[in-house]
Parts: structure tokens; sequence; C-alpha cells
């Protein structure tokens, strides 16, 4: 009696499936946050590390600095280097030099910055995105929002936001066509135990669970030949004891300056008249421990991109030396638990060329070469290979030019995008377009 109910469900999803599928190539990007590549082995994280061998995979991918989570995520989502789209710490001063955290006005630095999740919908055609918890997605920009979001909600269990996005993906009249989704582990429990922890392998094997879980999903529902999944992480991280601890009060007056501090990177905001002595201070600090950098912010490197912002003017920015952290509140949470001698944090926010900094990449999927090892590339260039893989339209007017170029990243496509085009992708007038606008972006700030 049961059976022929089952097989018509099981007709009509497979024709609500083929659909779907058919009509837009589909993308699903999920980040595990805070996952060092090294944390993948074959005896500890077996379904991590035969999706890793059999699809394509660089060692690592290169992070934007700061090696933060707001900072990246967003870089992955926009395409834009931190001084063009503003986001420049998980916590920052904001306009009126207060402390802000995940607000809107953080992640509205420009009005013409806009993730590739609205873009993809502004192509039309039937395309829809759906955002899980991806930091930044709760916001709406240029006044939309993706036809699915979950906003983040660290109760809601790992499998079940895997059926939701399935859901969104099958679902018959708006079927998503691009997903992008971000589970909180095993960054959290890194930082309050440290990389060696048991805590925090704990989280490890529940990431390699879930990712288990996503490729059985795709399995059952036939999809796996269908989907181009990316399973990557924002950054590394590091453990710090206590003894690395830096305490800004040993080298500078407290009352002479506004700070906000986030573990290795920090703030700091002289008080009107105060710029030069809290810097000499500083710097003296600097030379004395080693254990610092500091810059003003014309001195940043070049490389990091993140100096040409107005979100610095006036302000002294301060890198702690890798494994040594600023003292801060979150800090003492966890001594008030503890020992000095016990004292163990996980924190980033390092140079990004600090290989413990380092980010997961791997991508599976029909446009995909198989059994690859790539060549390590940066995270900006993902939002050009995302935009290839959902055939968007990037002359339209609505398009933004990027800072990540398609060159990085070509390397992982079964069909290079350049030799499709039948041009050299350094040369393409979308790089050209990109390196124009990040020139102007770079003279209009310093107007
Ligand atoms: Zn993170």
């Amino acid at each position: 009696m049961y059976r022929p109910a089952v097989l018509c469900l099981v007709a009509v999803f497979a024709v609500v499936t083929a659909a779907t599928v058919k009509r837009h190539p589909v993308t699903v990007v999920v980040s595990f946050d805070g996952f060092r590549p090294d944390y993948i082995r074959p005896d500890v994280t077996p379904h991590m590390a035969q999706f890793r061998d059999a699809s394509a995979a660089p060692p690592y991918m290169r992070s934007a600095f700061p090696t933060k989570t707001f900072v990246n995520h967003f870089t992955m989502a926009t395409g834009l280097n931190p001084e063009t789209h503003g986001v420049l710490d998980n916590t920052m001063f904001d306009s009126h030099n207060e402390t802000m955290h995940y607000t809107y006005e953080q992640f509205h630095y420009d009005d013409s910055v806009v993730p590739i999740w609205i873009q993809n919908e502004n192509n039309g055609e039937g395309r829809h995105s759906g955002v899980m918890m991806w930091p930044g997605s709760e916001f709406p920009y240029q006044g939309k929002t993706p036809t699915y979001i979950e906003v983040y909600n660290n109760s809601i269990h790992w499998n079940s936001r895997i059926d939701t996005i399935m859901s969104w993906i099958e679902n018959e009249n708006q079927p998503a066509n691009l997903v992008f989704a971000y589970f909180e582990e095993p960054d959290r429990t890194g930082h309050k135990k440290g990389v060696g922890s048991q805590e925090i392998q704990n989280q490890i094997l529940r990431v390699d669970g879930t990712v288990k879980y996503i490729l059985e999903q795709l399995k059952y529902k036939n999809l796996e030949e269908k989907i181009n999944l990316i399973i990557l992480s924002d950054h590394g991280m590091e453990t710090v004891t206590y003894d690395r601890m830096i305490f800004l009060d040993d080298y500078v007056s407290n009352m002479t300056y506004k700070s906000v501090i986030t573990g290795p990177n920090a703030f700091i905001l002289p008080n009107t008249g105060k710029f030069d002595e809290v810097y000499t201070n500083l710097s003296s600090g600097a030379n004395t421990s080693k254990t610092f950098y500091v810059f003003k912010k014309k001195e940043l490197p070049d490389r990091w991109h993140m100096k040409n912002n107005p979100r610095l003017n006036g302000i002294i920015y301060l890198l702690s030396k890798p494994s040594h952290a600023f003292w801060y509140s979150f800090y003492q949470n966890i001594l008030d638990k503890t020992t000095k001698e016990m004292f163990r944090t996980g924190t980033h926010g390092y140079d990004n060329d600090d290989p413990l900094m380092h980010a997961l990449f791997m991508v599976s999927g029909p446009m995909f070469k198989k059994n690859f090892t790539a060549q390590p590339f940066d995270n900006v260039d993902l939002y050009p290979l995302i935009s290839h893989l959902l055939t968007l339209d990037e002359t339209a007017n609505y398009a933004r030019p990027v800072n990540g170029t398609i060159a990085g990243v070509e390397q992982l496509l079964l069909s290079p995008k350049s030799s499709s085009a039948g041009t050299s992708s350094s040369s393409s007038p979308h790089v050209l377009a990109g390196i124009l606008a990040t020139f102007i972006d770079a003279l209009k700030k310093y107007q």
C-alpha cells in the first residue's frame, strides 16, 4: 500500500532535482571557522582527507590581513581587499570612535560593496542565493537580502543546518544555485582551549563528521556530480600562553589613548595632542620587548592591502609577533577560571604570511579537476572563481570591479576560463577594470 506513494515521491523528487540543477550550475561554499589545513590527517579526519585527495586543493589558501573572521569572510564574499571593503577587524572603532562589533556600519563602509549572494540574484533568470550564518549576511546590501537566510545561532544542530541548505537547493519554485554556509568551529573551542587541546580535537572530529554528512546527502540525492562543493576556512590558529602576553600598561599610560584590542592586533587612538607621545612610548616598548610591531597608518605594508582606508585615520596600529598577544578582557575571563601556569588560549590575526595563519581550501564538482594538488592562492580570488561558476555577467551595470582575479584560481578548473575566452586572464578587461578601480579608490581616499 505504501509502495506507490513512495515511488511517486521519488519520481517527484527526481524531477525537482533535475530541474533545479539543470537551470543554473549550483555552487555550495562551506566554511569551518579557524580550520587549519594541517588538522586534516587520514587517521583523525578520514572523510576530509579522502575528499581533499580526490578533489582540487592547494596545500593552503592565503588569508587576507588581519587574519580574522569577519575580515576574511567578507573578503571572500566581496572579492575586495580589506582596505576596499572596510572591515578591518572583528571589533574596531566606529565613525564616532566607539567600539563596534558586528554592526551594520561595520559592513557598510562603502555602499557600492555588494556580496556575491546579492550579485547572484541581481543576475536574475531564476538565480537564488541561500546564506547560512555567514558573517555579514544578515545585513541588507543596497537594500537587498538573499532569498534564503539563516542568522547566526550556534544552538542549531549542524546536520539540521545541512538539511536546511538541501531544502533551499531542492526548492521547487525558487531553487538556490548559490549557498554560503558558516560553521563556528573549531575556532570557538580553539580560542578557549588552544590548538593542542582535547576539546579542539573533539571539534575537529565533529567537522569531519559534518563533511561526511554533507557528502552522504549529496550522494543520496544524486547531486554529487552536479554541485560544485567548496570546503574552506577563513584563517588558522595559534596557541598563546600567559608568559607571551603583552601588557600595554608597561609601555604607555592608558590615560593617553583609547584602544580596541583583539588579541594579536590593536587599534590605538591617542587622545588629542598625544599622538607623538603614545607613538614614541609604544615604539620604545616594541624595541625593548621585541614582542610586537608598531605602525603609523602610512607605514603599514602594502602587501596587507589595509592601509588605504580612512577608518585608520589617526590610528596607531599594533601587531604582536607570532605566539604573542595583547592582554584584554577575553584573556582575563580565561584566567579567572585557571592559573597563569595552566593558561592556554588560541588566537589568530597575525601576518597572513605566517604558515599557522593559512586557511583550508578544497573543491569538488563537475567544473573542477580531480586528484589535483594546486598552487596556493589568495582568498580574495574566490569571488572571480565563483562568479565564473555561476556565469555571472561581470560587465553588468550592477557589477562592481573586484580586487581578486581568476589568474590564481583557474588552475583548479577543468576548462580554464582564459582558454575558453580565448584571452589571457592577466590581461582580461575584467582584471584591468579591477586594477583601475582599486587605483581610483586609493586616489579618492587620499583627497
Ligand atoms: Zn574565524
